[in-house]
């Protein structure tokens, strides 16, 4: 099995994220590999550990994001590819699907893609389902178990969370699947693994190689742009210390207060 995971490079989920001349920063945040894609690497190599073959790694960004890439291979993922470009820092989600979409046709009989089910940063969820469909393939959001792939077949059978309850679905390979973090607990690079990395080579592709540059250039004209960014007003709030001799007078006067401010 030939399988693909598709990540991104971005700030650590402790960062804050604040609005600097009108565009979002994360400041000198240090940057991981989007935490919701350490289930889709685990995934894919669990899947590897299954029925063998390889697992390549994939992200669209700057050269830093070579980084998030060595961490995968670290994982255990055999090869990795980015996707670089300068214009790229203003790809919406569409766009960016439409590039993924378009390196993965030109990968070698790629039979599941695995994402995470959103990006920390952009945090739209929406590159999955739109390289799914870019690609024709099926496409399936918020997977919590992988029950079955039968390779022979090209069927896959897995289980999504929805806020309601569990739904089983199956259906045809290749497909797009964006996983959950109930799906897994993802491994730890090994000390080998590290090692492997640091010598691995990085496949470099630009527009060009992927020969969408024209396509890119058109689509993009209209493309949604974020015109302006606003952090949310910070709530003053008051803090009052409550006391008294025990904690039943103490529990007695939160009381009183919560109902003299309608909270019960
Ligand atoms: C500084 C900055 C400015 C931006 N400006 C705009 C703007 O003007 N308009 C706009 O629409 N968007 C803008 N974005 C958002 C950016 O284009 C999105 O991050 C991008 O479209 C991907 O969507 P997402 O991050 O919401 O990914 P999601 O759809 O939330 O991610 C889901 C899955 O897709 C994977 N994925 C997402 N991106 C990549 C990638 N590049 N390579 C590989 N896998 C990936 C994730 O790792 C995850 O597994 C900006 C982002 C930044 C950081």
């Amino acid at each position: 099995m030939h399988n693909l995971v598709c990540i991104k490079h971005t700030p650590d989920s402790a960062a804050t994220m604040f609005v600097e001349n009108g565009l979002v920063s994360w400041g000198d945040a240090p940057m991981v590999v989007n935490p919701w894609d350490e289930y889709a690497i685990e995934e894919a190599l669990r899947a590897k550990d299954k029925f063998g073959g390889s697992v390549t790694v994939l992200t669209m960004g700057p050269e830093s994001s070579k980084e998030a890439l060595k961490t995968a291979i670290a994982m255990g993922c055999d090869h990795g590819i980015l996707i670089s470009e300068e214009s790229m820092e203003s790809y919406d989600a569409r766009i960016t699907s439409l590039v993924i979409a378009r390196a993965i046709e030109k990968l070698d009989n790629v039979q599941i893609v695995f994402f995470g089910k959103q990006a920390i940063d952009g945090d739209t969820g929406l590159v999955p389902m739109s390289v799914a469909h870019g690609l024709g393939w099926t496409g399936f959001s918020y997977v919590a178990e992988l029950s079955g792939i039968d390779v022979e077949n090209a069927h896959i059978s897995l289980v999504r969370l929805l806020e309601e309850g569990k739904q089983s679905c199956s259906g045809k390979l290749p497909a797009v699947i964006s996983v959950v973090k109930e799906i897994n607990e993802p491994r730890y690079p090994s000390f080998v693994g590290i090692r492997k990395a640091s010598k691995a080579e990085v496949e470099v592709l630009t527009l060009d190689d992927l020969e969408l540059d024209d396509k890119i250039t058109s689509d993009n004209n209209g493309s949604l742009t974020w015109s302006e960014i606003q952090e949310i007003p910070r709530k003053s709030t008051d803090a009052e210390l409550l006391d008294g001799p025990n904690m039943n007078s103490i529990a007695a006067q939160l009381v009183e207060k919560l109902v003299e401010d309608k909270v019960i």
